[in-house]
């Protein structure tokens, strides 16, 4: 019997190049299954941008890899990231993995495996990939069918001191407007509620394209030939964000009032040597613009601290401009040395301590800032879009509002209603959280 056990590991835009390799699978006769001990391939999609992200890829590879042990039979695979940053370096470390997959041929992993040799092997093109899916390309959806990722670029242009992405991904190549209009209708005729539009730099789609394409002209179509409920936007370049962006989520509904947009850090001096395309009036610019044309719009941000050079000016600054700006969701990350990258050769190091004392001095001041934002939905009536049965209690439902982004972001607890999962649902808010939101299903008439 050919089955499978998959682990997909990183951000959803490895979860789509793991969604293809099951279609692709399950296309050459492979079933999934839920237990290892089941499966006659285990296959790990793996990340690799960062230290923590390799080290918890080769924990997941040696724990499959036990498995082998007891049944010498199957076959252990690992795709991904991992695989195109360190290539053939892989082969003396994880002895354990029959076949390694870069990102130009995990589209090919039946094929891959029909050819396989008795000595592990790794199909890898050395360097940065080039591959672009397109929608003639299969996917299993995973998530829960009523939500979904589309793809629009693959790669990054930007080339951020810090980061390695590019070196993995490659340059930017976008998919044209027509090509992800047919994958986003097929995803509607799935059953697609959600759609969550993700890339690296999702402002930058078009750059390489020689026609208007760009992420408004992408929208209005998506707008256009689909029904989707619900458009969310991942990934933009603070520099990069238009007003005729802002203009079309004000005057769209379907396009929701959510912007993520990694700031990384509000100092000019760190933004300078981070090589992050604006400066602190550009941070400034852009929350008075998402204020005025999208009052209500919940902004996502990530900040990094401890990078090098980084004083406690700069962390005050930090603080004082969250502050001033009472954004919605902020991830804090500390900086980490990556091996090949620009910002590991730069002097000043913060070290662990401090950078500790900064990552609890932000995290901290936006706790207070997030849970006075989330005030304001207490007693409005919200769309919400229903997940199932919640984790915490049987007794109780999730969902997530227009302003809560799936996976990252918390979520609406209800209390009382007959509803399903994948229904959009008017909700009345009754209490604020940190993170997360309770609330009661409102029938027609109270919405009315
Ligand atoms: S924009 Fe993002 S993916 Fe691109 S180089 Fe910068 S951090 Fe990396």
């Amino acid at each position: 019997m050919k089955t499978l056990y998959m682990v997909s590991l990183g951000c959803p835009k490895n979860l789509v190049d793991s969604e293809v390799m099951l279609a692709a699978l399950e296309q050459a006769g492979y079933a999934v299954v839920e237990d290892p001990n089941q499966a006659s391939l285990l296959l790990v999609n793996t990340c690799g941008f960062i230290r923590p992200a390799v080290e918890e890829a080769i924990d997941a590879i040696l724990e499959l890899a036990a498995y082998k042990d007891e049944h010498p039979e199957q076959l252990l695979v690992v795709a991904g990231c991992m695989v195109q940053r360190y290539g053939d370096n892989l082969l003396a470390e994880l002895p354990e993995v029959d076949l390694f997959v870069g990102l130009d041929d995990f589209s090919d992993i039946a094929r891959l495996l029909e050819r396989l040799t008795p000595e592990p092997q790794i199909v890898a093109r050395p360097g940065s990939a080039a591959y672009l899916m397109d929608s003639s390309v299969a996917r299993r959806i995973s998530a829960p069918s009523f939500r979904s990722y589309l793809k629009i670029t693959e790669g990054c242009d930007n080339q951020c001191a810090y980061c390695m992405i590019p070196s993995i991904r490659g340059r930017l190549r976008s998919r044209t407007i027509d090509d992800l209009v047919t994958e986003a209708v097929r995803l509607q005729e799935t059953g697609v509620r959600e759609l969550t539009l993700i890339a690296q730099d999702l402002t930058a789609y078009g750059r390489d394209l020689h026609d208007e394409a760009n992420l408004v002209a992408l929208l209005g179509a998506l707008l256009q030939h689909t029904d989707i409920p619900w458009f969310r936007l991942l990934y933009a370049y603070p520099a990069s964000v238009t007003d005729g962006l802002l203009q079309l989520m004000a005057g769209q509904p379907r396009i929701l009032p959510y912007l993520d947009i990694p700031f990384q850090h509000v100092s000019d001096q760190v933004l300078r040597a981070m090589n992050r395309h604006y400066r602190r009036d550009t941070l400034d610019d852009l929350v008075r613009r998402i204020r005025r044309f999208v009052p209500d719009c919940a902004v996502r941000t990530t900040m990094m601290v401890g990078y090098p050079g980084e004083t406690e000016a700069d962390v005050t600054e930090m603080v004082e401009a969250l502050q001033a700006w009472q954004l919605d969701h902020v991830g804090v990350f500390q900086y980490q040395d990556e091996d090949g990258s620009r910002a590991a050769q730069l002097p000043d190091k913060v070290d662990d301590d401090e950078k500790e004392a900064r990552y609890q001095q932000v995290m901290t001041t936006q706790a207070a800032i997030s849970e006075q934002r989330q005030q304001r939905f207490v007693g409005r009536i919200e769309p919400v879009l229903i997940e199932g049965v919640s984790e915490e209690s049987e007794l109780l439902l999730e969902g997530r509002s227009r302003f809560q982004a799936p996976e990252i972001d918390g979520c609406v607890y209800i209390t009382s209603g007959q509803v399903h999962p994948g229904d959009i649902v008017p909700v009345r808010i009754t209490e604020a959280h940190t993170y997360d939101l309770v609330g009661e299903v409102v029938n027609d008439q109270e919405n009315s």
